[in-house]
């Protein structure tokens, strides 16, 4: 689960107000004026794509994606999940899996979780993580498949990483990250959320991984029939340039950043100890966000075609990265 925010200008009319002198006449001041949001899509001009720039296998990626609908409901501790992990098992065998176990204590008692890490090795000092959440919520009924809130973020990762697999790779290394126990046990709360990331950005800060990573690129619910992509005020404005230029480089920046919002997402514990991160996230499903959470979440409200752009994108801003 995820929460936005929407009232942005409300918000930023901080208390900065401007203070009477002693002895002055006290006069009305002026209101203080709310920062304007400074969105990213100024100033960005479309490069042209090298041919043979690494381009995603749609057909694949959304074959994935009803794969894993297939398993049912996947909440943490349940059947479904455990035959997803048997899953992404299965198609990141051969890249240096990574099963990162943890303990998790949540409202509905204690579990174990597991993150995945797929490492496609690259010539250049540091890393890339592009990662997606593989649980869905545990509270919700059996009925919920979350073909996007959790189909989409498990499929895309992998099939980006068939599109690395066996290539050589002048670029950073990237890893492939998927994350578990992103959602919450009964309500979404600041310990009611986030459990498989905020468990590894400890552990990836206390053994150095952390300042390696030169940006953590989030995918979730990425499969929208109507892709509109969220400017999340969360995520490091200059790597969201990058998302954005990378955008416009393939000529879908009208999917992007056109809704400026605040959301709360697997990126955060990377923020909160200095990883670059960005979180590409459309977080109006439906009309209202009527979709999310519900048992509406099923694969005709997606598209091939939007895990295609976001796949794309996701491929170009590494690219974009290598150079800098
Ligand atoms: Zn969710």
């Amino acid at each position: 689960m995820i929460v936005a925010a929407l009232a942005l200008s409300a918000m930023l009319a901080g208390c900065n107000g401007s203070q009477t002198q002693p002895g002055s006449n006290p006069q009305p001041q002026p209101q203080p004026q709310a920062t304007p949001f400074q969105s990213v899509r100024d100033g960005v001009t479309p490069q042209p794509v090298p041919v043979g720039a690494l381009k995603i296998n749609a057909d694949k990626a959304w074959q994935y994606n009803k794969e894993v609908v297939g398993f049912g409901s996947r909440p943490v501790g349940s059947e479904g999940h455990a035959k997803l992990e048997a899953w992404i098992k299965s198609k990141l065998k051969n890249d240096n899996l990574e099963v990162d176990e943890f303990p998790i204590d949540s409202p509905a008692g204690k579990f174990t979780g597991r993150n995945y890490i797929a490492k496609f090795p690259g010539k250049k000092d540091g890393i890339i993580v592009i990662a997606g959440h593989y649980d869905t919520v545990y509270n919700l009924p059996k009925a919920f498949v979350g073909a996007n809130d959790g189909g989409s973020s498990t499929a895309l990762p992998i099939a980006i990483a068939d599109v690395l697999r066996g290539k050589p790779n002048d670029g950073y290394s990237v890893w492939i990250l998927l994350t578990d126990a992103e959602e919450a046990f009964q309500k979404w709360s600041a310990t009611d959320s986030l459990y498989g990331t905020k468990h590894l950005a400890e552990k990836w800060k206390q053994d150095g991984t952390a300042a390696k990573i030169k940006a953590f690129i989030l995918v979730d619910m990425i499969g929208d029939k109507d892709l509109d992509i969220d400017e999340d005020r969360n995520s490091t404005p200059w790597l969201r340039k990058v998302v954005y230029q990378a955008a416009s480089d393939l000529g879908e920046q009208s999917h992007f950043f056109v809704r400026p919002n605040e959301i709360e997402d697997d990126h955060l514990p990377f923020a909160r100890i200095g990883v670059p991160v960005v979180d590409i996230i459309d977080i109006d499903y439906g009309y209202n966000n009527v979709f999310h959470h519900s048992v509406e979440d099923t694969l005709d409200k997606e598209s091939e075609k939007s895990l295609e752009i976001v796949g794309n994108t996701v491929l170009e801003t590494v690219r974009l990265l290598n150079q800098q």
